[in-house]
């Protein structure tokens, strides 16, 4: 399977990091080993000093397409859930500055998150998902889907022009503003609404 993220996907996000309005969506890929699940522990890797949680809803592809049209895009998931995108931002800020691919900085072991799903069907409105993360208790990020630049539909319409979506694959859709650093001892809750999707310690 394959993790399709894609960034600068909310305003507020964006201001936040001085990044440019997108005029098509930013795409980048984690492998299947930056997958973190079942609320493990994340272990601050050494290579950053200012490693970020980013709080995004995700899709989990449920059928095998190419070239999907918006419209048809619902048919391809059932479920959306809640995950974080890690990234190590001093990392990030030098590939950026210097024009090199985020990989390092985004889809290194553990940096992909996978919490709990909910039935679309159980969610009604796919536009109107509001979602938190409370750090140590304290709510630090809040986003909602109406809040996307480029929404579910467009997203997965732009991706499968380049990349066969296939099931089982996962497309994390960017984080609202909010971000910030992570330190040993933290702990992390997401919610969908009031539904706790992830449960996990920093250490
Ligand atoms: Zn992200």
């Amino acid at each position: 399977m394959k993790i399709i993220a894609i960034g600068q996907n909310y305003t507020e996000h964006n201001k936040e990091l001085n990044s440019k309005h997108p005029t098509e969506p930013v795409v980048f890929m984690k492998p299947d080993s930056a997958i973190l699940k079942n609320n493990k522990p994340f272990y601050l890797p050494d290579f950053s000093e200012d490693l970020h949680y980013e709080t995004e809803l995700i899709i989990k592809i449920n059928r095998l397409g190419k070239h999907i049209a918006p419209n048809y895009a619902q048919r391809y998931f059932a479920e959306i859930g809640l995950g974080v995108d890690f990234t190590a931002r001093d990392l990030q800020r030098r590939l950026k500055a210097s024009g090199h691919p985020w990989e390092v900085a985004k889809a290194f072991d553990n940096s992909a998150v996978i919490g709990g799903f909910l039935p679309v069907a159980e969610l009604g409105d796919i536009h109107q998902i509001e979602f938190r993360l409370d750090l140590n208790g304290v709510t630090v990020q809040q986003g909602n889907s109406s809040e996307m630049i480029f929404p579910i539909e467009e997203l997965i319409a732009y991706t499968s022009r380049f990349f066969t979506l296939k099931i089982g694959d996962i497309l994390f859709t960017g984080t609202p503003a909010g971000v910030g650093p992570v330190k040993v001892g933290d702990r992390l809750e997401g919610y969908i609404f009031d539904k706790k999707m992830f449960d996990f310690k920093i250490k």
